[in-house]
């Protein structure tokens, strides 16, 4: 294998990386990345299989512990991240799940803030617990809150910034800052900025989880998450092993539909940044519609953050609809051109109605402690025509009246 990304020390800008980056070539030349769609590696003799799985000589032993297609993944998201190391997993739930569970222990503590992703708060909520950490929810956008929970040693912090799914913003460096002097470390759940957008290891995070099913695939097709880092020997130290011996091992097919979607990643998050900025100056001037709320507009209660750690609004919107549940239900069922779907990210418009879907799983006193009521939709923003899906939603929301 010839690594490609290493024919010189020439540093490519991020569109360059995102179609170079880490790619390996076999003896065959191919111009597109290979799939090594195999589970396991056979050897020359015995003495070189008691080498590699020794650890003494390079070279790969079994897909759980990796594989070049997945590697190449991996180098490829270091590279465009500015990481020292990356593992890609299963899914991003596999990601987050082995950031929070492999580096604690029983009497450590935990502080995340209150809006983040249904399944992240199952885990924070449910199953660090049963294990004897504490655990601990902040109103992301307080940062009193944040100095009073990390005035006492911490373990680790989780945020997602912006969140689900009101797209709040979470000061990425202050609460980086004041993480570390509670003797811990940041992860920062960046699904919704996408590496295009904002970059969590340069303001201050350790650690950086990504659901690659999102934006990365962006095509609805494969699951995939990854967890990247500054520090390749605490990669190693703290997550090879978990990953190693637990198993959340992305497929050879997954990594190369993903690495084939970061070839086109910039040129579609731009297009998405710019067709929902334009849905939400739409929205927000419909009768029908309580409030919108989107990360590039002066409106959005987090406006000076989300300016200032990322480039552009990205292309998720959340709005609340006149009438509650049933209005939001009427205009979800009215759509012909926007799906139903909880996923994000994708190239297709997706709307859903979090209080019902994503956050269901949520207490009412959850979903009131981080705002979220039966008014509100969260849509994401796809490449269409940015006016057919204006025309849609304008279809959809005339009939509330
Ligand atoms: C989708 C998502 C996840 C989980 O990723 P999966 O690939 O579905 O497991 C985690 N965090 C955020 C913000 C997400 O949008």
């Amino acid at each position: 294998m010839d690594d490609s990304s290493n024919k010189s020390d020439r540093k490519l800008r991020t569109a360059s990386q995102l179609v170079h980056g880490g790619g390996m070539r076999s003896e065959f030349g191919e111009t597109s990345e290979a799939i090594f769609l195999t589970s396991g590696y056979v050897y020359p003799d015995a003495e070189t299989a008691q080498a590699r799985l020794a650890g003494d000589e390079p070279g790969f032993v079994y897909s759980r512990y990796a594989n070049p297609t997945v590697k190449m993944l991996e180098d490829r998201l270091s590279i465009i991240e500015g990481a020292a190391a990356c593992r890609a997993t299963a899914s991003g739930m596999a990601a987050i799940h082995a950031a929070l569970v492999a580096p604690v222990k029983s009497g450590d503590r935990v502080v995340a803030a209150r809006a983040l992703f249904g399944s992240c708060t199952w885990i924070l909520d449910n199953l660090l617990p049963r294990y004897g950490v504490e655990v601990e929810f902040v109103d992301g956008y307080d940062l009193e809150g944040w100095k009073r929970a990390l005035s006492r040693p911490v373990k680790s912090v989780l945020i997602e910034t912006p969140s689900n799914p009101l797209l709040d913003a979470v000061d990425i460096s202050a609460v980086a800052d004041l993480t570390h002097a509670a003797g811990g470390e940041l992860i920062v759940d960046n699904v919704f900025a996408t590496p295009i957008l904002q970059r969590p290891l340069e303001l201050g995070a350790d650690w950086v989880t990504y659901s690659c099913t999102k934006h990365m695939d962006g095509q609805g097709r494969v699951l995939g998450g990854a967890i990247l880092g500054k520090d390749a020997e605490a990669m190693e130290e703290v997550f090879a092993g978990y990953l190693k011996h637990t198993g959340p091992a992305i497929s050879p097919f997954n990594a190369w539909t993903i690495l084939k979607g970061l070839e086109t990643l910039a040129l579609r998050v731009d297009k998405m940044c710019d067709n929902a900025r334009i849905v939400a100056d739409f929205l927000a001037a419909q009768p029908s519609v309580r409030a919108v709320r989107y990360p590039g507009r002066k409106d959005h209660p987090h406006f000076d953050i989300h300016s200032r750690q990322m480039s552009s609004g990205g292309s998720l919107i959340s709005f609340s609809i006149e009438g509650g549940k049933d209005a939001a239900f009427r205009v979800l069922n009215s759509l012909e051109l926007v799906s139903i779907s909880n996923n994000l990210g994708d190239a297709k418009s997706l709307i859903c109605h979090p209080a019902t879907t994503t956050h269901r799983t949520l207490t009412d006193e959850q979903r009131a402690m981080i705002g979220l009521d039966q008014s509100w939709v969260r849509l994401s923003v796809g490449l269409e025509d940015a006016a057919d899906v204006c025309d849609d939603l304008e279809r959809a929301l005339s009939t509330l009246r």
